[in-house]
This record gives C-alpha cells, sequence and structure tokens, in this order.
C-alpha cells in the first residue's frame, strides 16, 4: 500500500470522526434544549393550573383565595411576581402579612371597619380635656 492512501484514509476517518462527534454534540444540545422548553412549558402548565385554582379578590387588596375555600389568603404580589404561592400570616381580623414582601394586606371590611372607627371624642386640651382640669 503507498503510503498517499493511507494518508487519505487517516484524513477520511478524521473528518468522518470530527462529523459523528459534532453530531452527538449537536444532538446532545438539541436534546438538552428540548428538555428546557419541556420544563418550561411544564412549570407554565402548574402555573396555570395553579392560578385555575385561584381567585383574586381586588376589593382586599388582591389577596389570592383558593376557590374551593381549603387554602388562602395567598399574597398577590407573590403570585404575580415570581410565581409562588405564599400563604400570608393571619394578622388579625381581616389583616394578613406576607413574610417575604413584609408587607401587610387588608380585605375590604377591615378598610371599612377602620374608616368608620369613631374618632375619640375626647381631646386631651382645651375646655373639658384632662389639661384644663
Ligand atoms: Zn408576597
Amino acid at each position: 500500500m503507498p503510503p498517499i492512501t493511507g494518508v487519505v484514509e487517516k484524513k477520511l476517518f478524521e473528518s468522518a470522526w470530527n462529523f459523528l462527534t459534532g453530531w452527538f454534540t449537536r444532538k446532545k444540545q438539541v436534546e438538552m434544549l428540548k428538555h428546557e422548553l419541556a420544563e418550561e412549558r411544564s412549570g407554565r402548565l402548574v402555573f396555570e393550573k395553579l392560578m385555575s385554582e385561584l381567585e383574586c379578590y381586588q376589593d382586599d387588596e388582591n389577596m389570592y383565595w383558593r376557590k374551593d375555600g381549603k387554602g388562602g389568603p395567598y399574597c398577590g404580589i407573590c403570585l404575580d411576581h415570581d410565581q409562588k404561592k405564599t400563604p400570608m400570616t393571619h394578622a388579625g381580623k381581616g389583616t394578613f402579612y406576607c413574610c417575604i414582601h413584609k408587607q401587610y394586606f387588608r380585605t375590604k371590611e377591615c378598610r371599612e371597619r377602620e374608616e368608620n372607627r369613631p374618632q375619640p371624642k375626647q381631646p386631651s386640651y382645651g375646655e373639658h380635656g384632662w389639661m384644663a382640669r
């Protein structure tokens, strides 16, 4: 066998090898991309399913409650912004607290109750105040 043939064969083998390994790498990349896409899609599906189970109470500062009444309220900012279901802590009558946002949310009922709360009648100063006594 003349030496030139050996060189050509080697070159052919190398290019075939490069082609194959390149093809494998590309195939792997495509599979990884497909996997990422599927994960993203399933994540979105999970979130869509979650949102379909919840109801937004806009009057109650956008708190979310479960439609079946089995949970809530959840922080609307966490859901809209981070797609996370954060149960809020009950911080008093009609007041709920999101520990992620460190923010209080009040129901409409609670806000109205506070607005209608009778103001303290006796001023501390003036004719009838304790300072006048
Ligand atoms: Zn939050």
